[in-house]
């Protein structure tokens, strides 16, 4: 397992009689950012959901940094450092910007099992570091000028932003980031690539879901390409935008 951040083997999900994802492999390294496309109903979000844990694949192995996690329900994954954005943005409101980047990260500290074991508190002694820490995110994510508004008064791509700080509070060694382009204006998405690259240089292994193919293309180490459930094509961006295949499925749409 060295070097492989995040594993997938062989996965497969139904719905009933639908084979929403088939026999679906590919790895993410440490500090790469592997981009998930595909038309509409090819199966990526079944895909992001199950990595997730938000329900059980069918059959097949994720494995998080040389852990099986297939079994796991989502906390589990997240306290073992995979963690995910939504497709929509879900914040609390009344929190300012740093709040809710702290609560994710001290929630995450607490469902961590080895915080448990080493009585690690998130008191008096860990908090400098914790601010430093969130201190670090915030800049990384584009939101220390704004850390101290209400999320109520802050722009949907700032709230976007957010989502993905807030992933990060957990400490992940992988990320997954659904859509997270929805939304944003042409300035946003240019804060948005240089965002995943700082990300990817901090060792952090990114798959990223995304119908923009500008970005797609410019952040991206390799991509994986669905259709009908199955990869089709994988390889680096100039592979994928050369393919005929892609092309014929999705590209030439
Ligand atoms: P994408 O995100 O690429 O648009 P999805 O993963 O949402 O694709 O869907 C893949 C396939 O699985 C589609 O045929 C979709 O209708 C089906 N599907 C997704 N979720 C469910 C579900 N909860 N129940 C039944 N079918 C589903
Ligand atoms: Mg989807």
């Amino acid at each position: 397992m060295e070097g492989i951040a995040l594993r997938v083997r062989n996965l497969h999900k139904s719905f009933g009689g639908v084979h929403a994802i088939r026999d679906l492999s590919f790895d993410v390294a440490p500090g790469q950012v592997v981009g998930l496309i595909g038309p509409n109903g090819s199966g990526k979000s079944t895909t992001v959901n199950s990595l997730a844990g938000l329900f059980l694949a069918t059959s097949g192995e994720i494995i998080l940094d040389g852990v099986p996690i297939q079994t796991l329900p989502e906390h589990s994954r997240v306290a073992l450092g995979l963690a995910r954005t939504f497709q929509t943005a879900s914040v609390f409101p009344e929190f300012t910007v740093r709040q809710q980047v702290r609560l994710a990260s001290i929630v995450t500290l607490k469902s961590n099992p080895l915080a448990s074991i080493f009585k690690l508190s998130v008191g008096h002694g860990d908090d400098a570091e914790t601010e430093a820490r969130i201190d670090e995110i915030l800049r990384l994510t584009d939101l220390y000028q704004i850390a101290d508004k209400l999320v109520s008064t802050i722009s949907s791509g700032e709230q976007r932003f957010l989502m993905i700080a807030t992933a990060l509070a957990a400490n992940p060694k992988v990320v997954l980031l659904d859509e997270p382009a929805a939304g944003l204006i042409s300035h946003e998405r240019k804060t948005l690539s240089e965002m995943i690259k700082k990300i990817r240089r901090r060792g952090v292994a990114v798959l990223v879901i995304e119908h923009h193919m500008a970005l797609i293309m410019d952040v991206c180490d390799r991509i994986v390409v669905l259709n009908f459930g199955s990869k089709i094509a994988e390889g680096t961006p100039d592979e994928i935008r050369n393919n005929p295949a892609v092309i014929d499925a999705y590209l030439g749409e």
